[in-house]
């Protein structure tokens, strides 16, 4: 996974702790980490609110660094125990934008980067939120953001899930085990029945 560097130059204290993290969308189709900046500069943020800007190729991109606080969801104080990722695209009915797909390349990024911070941070998966689970009347990061999806590759590629992966399959190769005994158990029988047949002859 490539992180690319930026030089936004914010400075806002160094008083995050990952605890949670947490899915926005830009809400503009076509967007870069430095239109973004420019935005939140001139909403009187000290830049870039998040931390990380995946851009719809799935090239990912550092905002803030991950110790320093957000500024993308102020409720509950998730600025300071969170890592905020922002995704280029308006992922529902705005101002007469709306993608209704997200692009697989973007998914993909989303993925390798929330599995790097669950690991790093040790994030269980329940504590990976939308923005909109904090602030109901949002949307972010979009109804048409296919969250079930996510979160289902998300965790079959975590620890937990790969070890129930390799339960269910070795429970299955132990099942076919026993039919092939079972069969092999028939085939014995009736060797053993042809043979007395013979000598009986
Ligand atoms: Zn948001």
């Amino acid at each position: 996974m490539n992180i690319i560097k930026t030089q936004l130059n914010i400075n806002v204290p160094s008083n995050n702790r990952p605890a949670y993290i947490i899915i926005h969308h830009a809400l503009a189709p076509r967007c870069s980490i430095d239109d973004i900046h420019g935005w939140h500069l001139n909403r009187g943020f000290a830049g870039f609110g998040y931390h990380y800007f995946i851009n719809k190729e799935g090239k990912i991109y550092r905002g803030r660094m991950e110790t320093q606080r957000g500024s993308h969801c102020k409720q509950e104080g998730m600025n300071m125990k969170s890592i905020g990722i922002c995704l280029e695209g308006c992922y529902q009915d705005y101002q007469g934008n709306g993608d209704k797909v997200v692009p697989d390349a973007q998914l993909e990024a989303l993925k390798n980067l929330t599995l790097y911070l669950m690991k790093k941070y040790k994030i269980k998966q329940e504590r990976i939120k939308k923005h909109h689970d904090f602030v109901q009347y949002k949307l972010c990061p979009g109804n048409y953001f296919p969250w079930e999806k996510y979160m289902g590759l998300v965790a079959e590629s975590t620890d937990a899930g790969q070890i129930k992966a390799l339960i269910k399959e070795n429970q299955y190769y132990k099942e076919e085990i026993e039919k092939l005994q079972e069969r092999l158990g028939g085939i014995k029988k009736k060797i053993y029945e042809i043979e007395r047949m013979v000598e009986d002859e």
